[in-house]
Formats: C-alpha cells, sequence, structure tokens
C-alpha cells in the first residue's frame, strides 16, 4: 500500500491559476474547491488529497509534515523564512512585485535624505524590516492583515509595503510605487522527510508539476 501524499494549497486567485498545473500533473480534485465549504478534498488520483488553508499558514504545514507539499507565493515564504522546506519548483504563477508605496504628493526620496523616521505599514514585517534596514532607512513598521492602501490615506501611515499586480489598487487610492522590493511568484514546497519517505510518489508529481510549469 502506497501512504496518502497531502498538498495544502490556499483558496482564491493562486487556486485558479494551481489547478491546470495539477490536472497537466495528472491531479484533479473530485469536486469543486471554489465552490465548496469543505477542506480536504480527495482527487481523482487514488492516495493524492487536497488541503485548502490560508494562504500564510501553507508553509506551516508542509513544515511540521502535516502537508507533504505545497503551493505557496515567495512572498508568505520569505516571511515564514523557508526553514525546513524545500522549494524545488517556481511555478510561475501569482506573479506580481513587492513594493514600497506611498501617497502622490509625498517627496518619499527627500524624506529618505533627510533621515526622517518613516511609518510604514504592512504585514510583510520581516521583508520590510530588511529592505529598510539593507538601504539605511529609519521606520517605524505598523503591522496589518489587509487593505493596507488604506493607512496611508487616513494618517496612519507615510508609506505601505505590499503587493502590486496591475497597479488599479494603488491607482484608485493615489498611491504611486516608490520602490521596488522583490518580484514575486509561487513556488512549489516540500517537507524534506515526505520527500525521503513517499519518494516514489512525490518525485514524478514534482517532476510533473515542473514540466507543467514550463509548459
Ligand atoms: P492590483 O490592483 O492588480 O495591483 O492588485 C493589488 C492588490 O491585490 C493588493 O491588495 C495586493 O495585496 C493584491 N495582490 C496582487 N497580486 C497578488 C498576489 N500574487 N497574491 C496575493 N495578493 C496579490
Amino acid at each position: 500500500m502506497t501512504a496518502m501524499v497531502t498538498l495544502a494549497l490556499s483558496k482564491g486567485r493562486i487556486l485558479d491559476e494551481t489547478l491546470p498545473l495539477l490536472a497537466a500533473a495528472g491531479i484533479a480534485p473530485a469536486e469543486d474547491p471554489q465552490s465548496s465549504r469543505k477542506l480536504i478534498f480527495a482527487t481523482l488520483q487514488p492516495g493524492v488529497r487536497l488541503i485548502l488553508v490560508r494562504a500564510s499558514d501553507v508553509p506551516t504545514y508542509v513544515q511540521y509534515g502535516a502537508a507533504d507539499l505545497g503551493v505557496a507565493g515567495s512572498d508568505l515564504l520569505a516571511e515564514h523564512g523557508g526553514l525546513g522546506l524545500y522549494q524545488p519548483v517556481d511555478l510561475g504563477i501569482g506573479r506580481c512585485r513587492m513594493v514600497v508605496a506611498a501617497p502622490e504628493g509625498f517627496d518619499y526620496p527627500a524624506a529618505v535624505r533627510q533621515g526622517a523616521r518613516l511609518r510604514v505599514a504592512t504585514k510583510y514585517i520581516g521583508t520590510a524590516r530588511e529592505h529598510f534596514a539593507a538601504k539605511g532607512v529609519h521606520v517605524d513598521l505598523i503591522r496589518l492583515y489587509g487593505s493596507m492602501e488604506l493607512a496611508p490615506l487616513v494618517g496612519l501611515a507615510d508609506a505601505i509595503v505590499d503587493l502590486v499586480d496591475t497597479g488599479n489598487t494603488l491607482k484608485a487610492n493615489r498611491l504611486v510605487t516608490v520602490e521596488d522590493i522583490a518580484p514575486v511568484s509561487s513556488r512549489l514546497i516540500v517537507n524534506p522527510a515526505s520527500l525521503k519517505l513517499k519518494r516514489a510518489v512525490l518525485a514524478p508529481l514534482i517532476d510533473a508539476l515542473r514540466a507543467a510549469a514550463r509548459g
């Protein structure tokens, strides 16, 4: 008997982009995960199941082996630290950029030149801390869990660190990118112990996902 393989995914835009890659690798959920409230899904491939967790929790499930593999954004992996995770494939989905953004009228370069202490709102505290420390910019970081774009509009922060895709959200809130931090995309992550114990199932699956991502 082969061991059950568990793949951790999160709902939303990444799931929409992940399902075609899984299908190309021969894995299809037995029912539509986007329209169900279930958290565990059988797939049409016996021995492989999907679990749906919050995006920022995917690395944790895989790190502790509750899931053998998962799909997580490089933004969230950077916050998690990546400890205890293999990251064998850049899936090339969920592409966007991590940036510093500020209100249109705010002279960010001047504030930085003058050594002003900036208030920056973000949910990416680790990434933001590292970015500003490397630049020698003094910041007070304010942790938010969503709608970061609002913070500068109501005086909570001078700037934000957030993801930008089309730029429409920034534009709608009269914010502009003032610094690029890093490109972001989703990665396949694997628990190293699982890879040893379930290599017969996991290695071909990883190869198939790598091929699907390239295709
Ligand atoms: P946009 O208006 O297309 O620039 O998208 C920006 C909004 O969508 C921001 O609130 C981002 O946090 C979020 N966002 C953009 N790309 C992604 C992504 N790949 N993963 C998660 N959130 C994203």
